[in-house]
């Protein structure tokens, strides 16, 4: 039988309904959370996701300050914006949209950013408190996985979770969390390091792909009944298609659809989750603070 493909758009739009009387609530005390969004630069897909982004916030009744820098802009001018917005009331979190042109060093930037208005929860300060599991802001993706199970009852205690990809931003914080007493799981990561890696994917009773290469996972890579989580975004040349490319995961979704028990299907899958979950946080950063209303 085939698996159940898992909505996220379905699953992400109940998450966002439940936000909404938590924004009106803030707004009756005179609060409008605000999210300062940077983008340095003009990267097609960049520009795509913050537009998303920003247009998720605002159906939910919460603001952007956009903020386009040109992609020539020095470290120090880009870290002098986010002083001004660490120092800003009126913002209730801070986003970079990664990857940065290769002259700014990433680290210094994320690191500049004031951890109560870490959204993105790339701060060492609240990977730190992830890891030892205290409340913190949890980066979005693994978060978003982590909700896309619970809101399916997926069950996790005890369940075999493999990792595929240990990047600081997916791979390693959600085999962090998966890891956690409250989730459960079992976790094995793979990496490029990783010798035969289908013989450790054939043992996920959860799979999770967090690669960014496509169709990586084929069906044989599957033990028969796994729930398989594919993170993974890539654009593939499609002359059939208006953009000429389109957007395929790590999973070669047709083929594995047969084995898995339940798939997300790239796009629609964990993409729109990751949005709820930075919305989620950032109405959670204007909730700790109760600043005054974004200009
Ligand atoms: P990344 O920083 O490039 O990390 C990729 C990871 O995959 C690395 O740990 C790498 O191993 C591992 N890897 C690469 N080739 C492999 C192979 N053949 N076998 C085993 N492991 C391999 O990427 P990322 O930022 O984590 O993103 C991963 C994918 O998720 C991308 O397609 C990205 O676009 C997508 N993504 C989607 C969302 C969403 O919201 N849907 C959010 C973020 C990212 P090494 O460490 O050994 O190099």
């Amino acid at each position: 039988m085939a698996a159940q493909i898992i909505d996220g758009k379905e699953i992400a739009r109940k998450v966002r309904e439940r936000l909404i009387p938590r924004v009106a609530n803030l707004q009756q005390q005179g609060v409008a959370p605000c999210l300062a969004v940077i983008l340095v630069g003009t990267d097609p897909a960049s520009v795509s996701y913050v537009t998303a982004k920003e247009r998720a916030l605002a159906e939910v009744g919460m603001t952007s300050r956009d903020i386009r820098l040109p992609a020539d802009t020095t470290e120090e001018a880009l870290l002098e914006h986010i002083r001004d917005l660490n120092g800003d009331p009126a913002v209730h979190g801070i986003l970079v949209q990664l990857p940065l042109p290769s002259h700014i060093d990433e680290e210094r930037i994320l690191m500049a950013i004031d951890p109560a208005k870490d959204v993105d929860g790339f701060h060492p300060l609240s990977v730190g408190n992830m890891v030892l599991g205290r409340k913190t802001f949890l980066p979005c993706t693994p978060h978003g996985v982590l909700v896309l199970l619970r809101e399916l009852g997926i069950p996790t205690k005890g369940a075999h979770a493999v990792v595929v990809g240990r990047s600081n931003i997916v791979g390693r914080p959600l085999a962090n969390l998966l890891s956690g007493k409250d989730i459960n799981a079992t976790v094995t990561v793979c990496h490029t390091g990783t010798r035969d890696l289908a013989s450790f994917t054939r043992q996920a009773d959860i799979l999770i792909a967090a690669v960014g290469r496509p169709h990586l996972i084929t069906a044989d890579m599957v033990k028969p009944g796994a729930v398989v989580i594919d993170v993974g975004v890539n654009r593939v040349e499609d002359p059939q298609s208006k953009k000429g490319y389109r957007l395929v995961g790590d999973v070669d979704f047709d083929a594995v659809l047969q084995v898995a028990s339940y798939i997300t299907p790239v796009p629609g899958g964990v993409g729109p989750m990751t949005i709820a979950m930075l919305l989620q946080n950032v109405l959670e950063a204007a909730e700790s603070r109760l600043g005054p209303v974004c200009r």
